[in-house]
């Protein structure tokens, strides 16, 4: 009521004509009279004593916030209840020990073979800073499976597009109720939208067999796919690592190849739904990198084996593997002698992580310079699986490369990699997985 009074008192003052002022010019008489006015208005009351004071508790707990913060993770580790340790609270992820792991972002959980939530409320991705949320399109297939793996190991958040043409569930299926992962049955060649600030685009058959099945839906894979990730990337500002083939080298008539080798690739051939694809998938890249600004990364992988390959995919590796284990002869296409240089899957995921998070565009070749024919080849199962194991001579297929073998010169400089496994060290470790496989498969209760 009191300021209602002062108020129109106010008022009344502005509205008594003042006898020397000039002719009227509401402009002109406007801003003096209001300043004052303001200025009283602020000054009355202990207003401005309020501002003051409201600011003042607004910056203290700015300042103070980040202290409470680390405060209250103290308090908490020093609970014996609470799985947070200090020392990872402040030193990031060090291991990558999915037991480990749990202590840190759940607790893993024997009968699921995954992490269960330890109820720590989630920290906004903005605020925690490192922590990446990443999309791994073919996630569920052979490389893109253990690449989540060492993704979540790494403490990321993970989503999986997939559409289970060539991937397996039991390929993940260690991660399903793990809060940091997340999949969904997506195909490539349809748009979507997510928030991420990664994209590791590996959706696409990579076994001949596979992409042939369907080639032109290998190209739809490999030319929509591609652009709809990258028009992803590029709406939301995502880095993009395209998964490409050293078959972009097609036959190629230079030996080793290097990443300036412009490749030898019949355009019309039964493989050209796959080399030609990605190829084009090589050019969108670049595209909307030189076009529209987005960060791309390009790897060209060569032959890789390992753990959770499909049984029968018709690759030369986990043919061998499965037929040697099985009592069955080897299948050797042509007369043998082609050769194929084979790295072992750590080696590739350890690859595409320093490429995604270096600072180079590629492309660049991952793979292992060692190389065998596939007589030689057959010779290393034998040893490693069944010194009484025998081989069969089959038909070759058309435009097979008669030899392959990455120079890693550009990777090795620029992103410190190399690979480490041998074949013969890496074999035992497929095979123990594919003995399993198998195994269970005879009992009737496997899966490829
Ligand atoms: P893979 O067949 O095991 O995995 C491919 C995954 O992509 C599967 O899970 C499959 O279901 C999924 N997929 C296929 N088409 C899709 C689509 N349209 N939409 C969504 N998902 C789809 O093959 P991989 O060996 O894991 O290869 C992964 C990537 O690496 C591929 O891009 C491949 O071209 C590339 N690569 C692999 C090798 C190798 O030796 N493994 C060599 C060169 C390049
Ligand atoms: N190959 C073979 N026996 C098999 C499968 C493949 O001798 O059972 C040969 C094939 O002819 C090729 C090499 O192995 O020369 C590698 O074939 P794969 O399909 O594994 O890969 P890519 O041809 O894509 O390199």
């Amino acid at each position: 009521m009191k300021q209602l009074y002062k108020q129109s008192n106010a008022r009344r003052d502005e509205d008594i004509p003042v006898s020397d002022t000039p002719p009227y010019s509401p402009k002109a008489l406007k801003h003096p009279r209001n300043l004052p006015r303001s200025i009283n208005y602020l000054l009355k009351e202990q207003r401005l004593l309020f501002i003051l004071v409201g600011i003042l508790i607004g910056s203290s707990f700015f300042i103070l916030q980040p202290s409470l913060s680390r405060l209250s993770s103290t308090s908490s580790s020093a609970d014996p209840r609470n799985p947070i340790s200090s020392q990872s609270a402040e030193s990031g992820l060090a291991s990558h020990d999915p037991r480990e792991l749990g202590q840190n972002y759940g607790n893993w959980d024997s009968g699921t073979n995954g992490y269960r939530p330890n109820g720590v409320g989630r920290v906004p991705v903005g605020i925690q800073g490192k922590r990446k949320r990443i999309v791994v399109t073919g996630g569920a297939g052979f490389v893109g499976s253990h690449l989540v793996d060492k993704l979540i190991a790494r403490g990321d958040d993970v989503i999986v597009i997939d559409n289970f043409f060539t991937g397996r569930k039991e390929n993940i299926v260690h991660l399903f109720g793990n809060p940091r992962f997340e999949l969904i049955r997506h195909d490539v060649v349809e748009p979507i939208l997510l928030e991420v600030d990664q994209i590791y685009h590996l959706a696409c058959p990579a076994s001949p067999v596979h992409y042939k099945y369907n080639p032109v839906k290998t190209i739809k894979t490999n030319v929509m796919g591609t652009l709809n990730m990258l028009g992803l990337a590029k709406r939301i500002g995502a880095r993009f690592l395209l998964t490409s083939t050293s078959e972009v080298y097609g036959d190629p008539l230079e030996h080793p190849q290097k990443e300036t080798y412009w490749g030898h690739v019949n355009p019309i051939g039964v493989r050209s739904c796959y080399d030609e694809g990605k190829r084009t998938a090589e050019t969108l890249t670049m595209d909307y990198h030189r076009g529209d600004g987005v960060e791309v990364r390009i790897a060209r992988i060569f032959n890789t084996y390992g753990p959770r390959m499909c049984l029968d995919d018709g690759r030369v590796v986990s043919n061998f593997v499965s037929q040697a284990i099985r009592k069955q002869p080897m299948s050797v296409y042509g007369d043998g002698k082609q050769t194929r240089s084979f790295q072992y899957v750590s080696d590739l995921v350890d690859g595409l992580v320093a490429l995604m998070e270096g600072e180079h565009v590629g492309p660049f070749n991952l793979g292992n310079p060692g190389e065998f024919t596939m007589l030689e080849l057959a010779e290393v199962v034998k040893e490693t699986i069944d010194p009484s194991a025998t081989i069969e001579f089959r038909p070759n297929t058309a435009d097979d490369p008669h030899k392959r073998k990455p120079d890693i010169t550009k990777a090795k400089e620029y992103l410190n990699w190399e690979p480490k496994i041998s074949l013969r060290e890496g074999l035992p470790r497929m095979v123990t997985d594919f003995r399993k496989r198998i195994l269970n498969e005879d009992e009737g209760k496997g899966n490829k």
